[in-house]
């Protein structure tokens, strides 16, 4: 007997092309990949990209990557692999429920923080004052999937990964904005749950103007949210300017949450003295590494990475470590043997000098 193959993936295209909303992308018709090369007989274009994330080695290394708390001890803190999936659950679901691409949706979502350095915005921000050529997550993301791992993904998904600049005002697609929108929601959300669980702040702590608006409790929170992006986006996709939208009432509680979030908690001075420990190792480790070349191991990058400046291979290294590889490599390599290098307390870590 022959096994005839049925066309899954053109069925799933015809699919697409029935069910989702005009606006929506398609994955028939993407614009592309750098290289091109062979349609996969199953999955579709951006089915195959969200595959090729999950499989990076960049994916796996979020696990161990701050998300708000440094080096978290307790295990139900958020890393940036957690805040990635929590951004894709939401973000898929405004999507489903708006018809749009899933699959595109879930891609950018997964992809959105791959650039991360160790330690958060503070390793980010350290990086990017030491390096001649600055650093940003973003452009780290994308230099990722596209020379470092070579994961030759679509347009539609570089695009959601690169971001808002002042030289790209828009996203190619409405996906891309819903993972915008969503990743704020997201993380105003956890970290509002992280910094509890912390110790760092109660509930009661936050604006009784904010808890009527947004809810009292962490579920009501994104409900409401997730409710609110889903009612104004179905009224925005059907007036002359489609887009995904929050009502103002929500986009202004929202704002008001997220800067009491900066001013109690994100640029606490508790936490500010935390980056002072990750200044600490983050610019020993640049030094040391510019400086002792041979000590970059494993294979980061591709073959030709020899052919790179060697200050561009220190910062893809360093940003590519985990919190907990980084304060590994600092205490082997920048401490001496009988300094036991750091204590960890939940969600803080003690350099020792
Ligand atoms: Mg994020």
């Amino acid at each position: 007997m022959t096994l005839v193959m049925q066309p899954i993936r053109e069925s799933s295209e015809a699919l697409e092309q029935q069910v989702l909303n005009p606006l929506a992308a398609r994955s028939a018709e993407t614009r592309g990949r750098e290289r091109p090369e062979a349609l996969c007989s199953i999955r579709t274009a951006f089915q195959r990209d969200r595959d090729r994330i999950l499989h990076s080695k960049a994916f796996r290394r979020l696990k161990h990557k701050t998300q708000m708390m440094i080096a978290p001890v307790g295990d139900h803190y958020r890393t940036r692999l957690t805040h990635s999936l929590e951004v894709s659950q939401v973000s898929r679901t405004v999507s489903r429920a708006l018809r749009l691409n899933e699959d595109l949706t879930e891609s950018i979502a997964l992809a959105h923080d791959l650039g991360h350095p160790p330690f958060g915005h503070t390793g980010e921000h350290i990086l990017d004052e030491l390096s001649p050529t600055g650093f940003h997550h973003q452009e780290q993301g994308l230099r990722i999937v596209q020379v470092l791992e070579q994961l030759n993904l679509t347009q539609e998904v570089l695009d959601g990964m690169e971001g808002l600049t002042d030289s790209k005002p828009t996203f190619l697609t409405l996906e891309a904005q819903i993972v915008d929108v969503c990743d704020r929601m997201a993380y105003l959300h956890h970290d509002v749950e992280d910094a509890r669980r912390a110790g760092l702040m109660q509930e009661s702590d936050l604006p009784a103007d904010i808890i009527q608006t947004l809810g009292h409790t962490r579920q009501e929170r994104l409900d409401r949210m997730v409710l609110d992006i889903v009612t104004h986006s179905l009224e925005a996709l059907n007036s002359d300017t489609p887009r995904i939208a929050l009502s103002t009432e929500i986009q202004e509680a929202v704002m008001a949450l997220r800067q009491w979030m900066f001013d109690h908690i994100y640029l606490a001075p508790n936490r500010l003295d935390q980056s002072s420990n990750v200044r600490r190792v983050i610019t020993s480790l640049y030094e040391f590494y510019l400086s002792h070349p041979q000590a970059i191991s494993g294979n980061l990058a591709p073959a030709d990475a020899d052919t790179y400046p060697h200050e561009r291979r220190v910062l893809d290294y360093i940003s590519g470590m985990t919190d907990r590889f980084a304060l590994e490599a600092y205490q082997m390599y920048l401490l001496p043997s009988s300094n036991p290098g750091f204590s960890f307390t939940a969600g803080r870590v003690e350099v020792m000098p």
